[in-house]
């Protein structure tokens, strides 16, 4: 048909350029592993991305050619994003909290060609430099004056910027094209790839836009992205934030409480992202001060479920809480936990009963939930089965895995999450567990998620955990593992069941509690259910 619009392709470069022409005056600014604290803005960061995609072409480097970063939240790993991604490369950001054994598994399957790294990291690449492609190479993200002696032959990242042209036109290529690429945490396997693209990225980023986070953040916002760059692309924050002018305030590797509320009323930060494992430090440190940063408006939170105590303790703070839901196959967002505005006067119970919920789903993302047999339930808020989800920012398969694909895709070409939810009919998401982590108690279901929310409410408990653990009669049954606040004040068995009581069935109550110094963590920062269940493996039921 004639006289429609046109069709630019969507591309990641177009947000920098765009940051750098119309947000000239935000502010990028990195705690860097040197130690010092590192100010940019976006039209600078664009010429040095520039530099970095000159060089990089002259080390060989073409389009779809995967290179890799193993990095903390920092100035020249944004750099990266742009300046590898530019030039149709596709930028493969590493966990390095995985184990050695994964990241040799992750940079053979992806056939890494570059791999940049903090110098956090050099000691563990010289230990797996054997294991890895023999024609990888290495730049470690410094100067001169800070280049470590080592044993990789590894380049310098600022000798490889230094007299590069600082300006160009990006090359323009289809919007189907890769742009980057992360790998699942493996908590449920062997690693899988999920390939973006700018199309995909430059979406989410809209739809992010549109789902009540930037509103919620205010106008003047500053972000914190505790959420790595190497988890899921710190949630879209990297193509978020130069899209609507925020500024960012990179942590580096100093993630405790103290350091992040030190960081957050230094730089007036408004908004902060992370897994809920990070927030205890930070409330901990309110606390001990007497109140929050005064610049702190809002806490964006997900990876896995963020406790109703937890979320109450920072509303009560006067700090507000999106709680959203998301998987690495989904760029990550699927939901956000911005309330309608028709409720925001709602009684204070109202709203956390809803902020426990995961949220509503974001535009452009579809929800459906079957039950065994693949047939789709009801959205009654009763009725609870896989969630499915489809959308221009959900994978259609993993990279260069054709089991895994087959496995996580349905007949109507839908991916499945794994995980196991309702949803209401004014539209919230309730998710009740990981399918694996659901306890089977004589056929019926106990939702670990709803049991660990009540648990971690206790004054007496820090942090609460719920695995299965096999049973003679009920074939599973509860077991809640506890970190608790004070050892010298446990709380009983008894004190948490009767809390628990108060909103379960007893047929749903843990009958038996175990204590741990500090509850085990997954490469992303979430408790680790694998973990647990594995040094729990001998426990014997009462
Ligand atoms: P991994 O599977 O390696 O942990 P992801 O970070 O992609 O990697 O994890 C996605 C999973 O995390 C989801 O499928 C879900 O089980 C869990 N999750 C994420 N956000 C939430 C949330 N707000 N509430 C409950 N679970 C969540």
């Amino acid at each position: 048909m004639m006289g429609l619009m046109m069709h630019r392709p969507l591309l990641v470069s177009e947000i920098l350029d765009y940051a750098a022409e119309v947000h000239p005056l935000a502010s990028v600014v990195s705690r860097t592993v040197e130690g010092d604290l590192h100010r940019t803005d976006y039209p600078t960061l664009r010429k040095r991305a520039v530099q970095l995609s000159f060089a990089l072409e002259k080390l060989g480097i073409r389009m779809g050619d995967r290179v890799a970063t193993l990095a903390w939240n920092g100035f020249r790993h944004l750099e990266l994003y742009y300046g590898i991604s530019g030039i149709g490369a596709v930028c493969h950001t590493i966990n390095p909290r995985l184990s050695a054994e994964q990241l040799i598994y992750i940079a053979g399957h992806a056939q890494d060609r570059l791999i940049f790294a903090d110098l956090t990291f050099v000691p563990a690449l010289e230990k797996l430099k054997d294991h890895l492609p023999s024609d990888l190479r290495y730049v470690i993200m410094t100067d001169r004056a800070h280049m470590p002696e080592n044993s990789l032959d590894a380049l310098c990242y600022e000798e490889l910027l230094e007299g590069q042209d600082d300006d160009r036109q990006w090359p323009e290529f289809p919007e189907d094209t890769a742009a980057s690429l992360c790998y699942t945490s493996g908590t449920t396997g062997e690693p899988k790839g999920a390939l973006y693209t700018h199309r995909s990225n430059v979406l989410h980023s809209l739809q992010a836009g549109v789902s009540g986070f930037v509103v919620d953040m205010g106008e003047d916002a500053r972000i914190l992205p505790v959420v790595p760059l190497f988890h899921v692309n710190a949630w879209g924050l990297p193509y978020l934030a130069p899209m609507i002018g925020a500024d960012l305030v990179f942590p580096g590797s100093a993630l405790d409480g103290d350091s992040l509320y030190d960081l957050i009323e230094s730089e007036g930060v408004t908004s902060a992202w992370g897994v809920p494992t990070i927030w205890q430090g930070l409330q901990d440190a309110i606390d001990k001060r007497g109140g929050k940063p005064p610049s702190l408006r809002q806490i964006v939170v997900g990876g896995s479920a963020a406790p109703r105590a937890m979320i109450e303790r920072f509303e009560k703070m006067g700090i507000r809480v999106n709680h959203a839901w998301g998987m690495t196959e989904m760029s990550p967002i699927g939901s956000h936990g911005f309330l309608p505005w028709q409720i925001a006067d709602a009684p204070f119970e109202e709203r956390m009963a809803r902020k426990a919920m995961q949220g509503r789903r974001a535009y452009g993302v579809d929800f459906k939930i079957v039950d065994d047999s693949g047939k789709r339930q009801p959205h009654d808020g009763k009725s609870k089965g896989e969630l499915y989800v489809r959308g221009n920012n959900v994978v259609s398969g993993y990279f260069d895995n054709e089991a895994a694909t087959e496995k996580a895709m349905d007949a109507e070409g839908w991916f499945g999450t794994g995980d196991v939810a309702s949803i209401r009919p004014d539209g919230y998401l309730q998710l009740h567990d990981r399918a694996k982590d659901l306890i089977k108690s004589g056929g019926e279901w106990i939702s670990s998620i709803d049991l660990e929310n009540i648990a971690a409410a206790h004054t007496k408990v820090a942090s609460a955990a719920v695995i299965a653990v096999s049973h003679p009669k009920w074939d599973e049954r509860p077991l809640l593992v506890v970190v608790a606040r004070d050892s010298d004040d446990l709380p009983t068995l008894e004190e948490l069941r009767d809390l628990i009581g108060e909103s379960m069935a007893s047929w749903q109550l843990p009958d038996d509690l175990v204590f741990v110094e500090a509850m085990p963590l997954t490469a992303t920062g979430k408790i680790s259910k694998l973990t647990l269940r594995e040094s729990l493996s001998d426990y014997v039921h009462p």
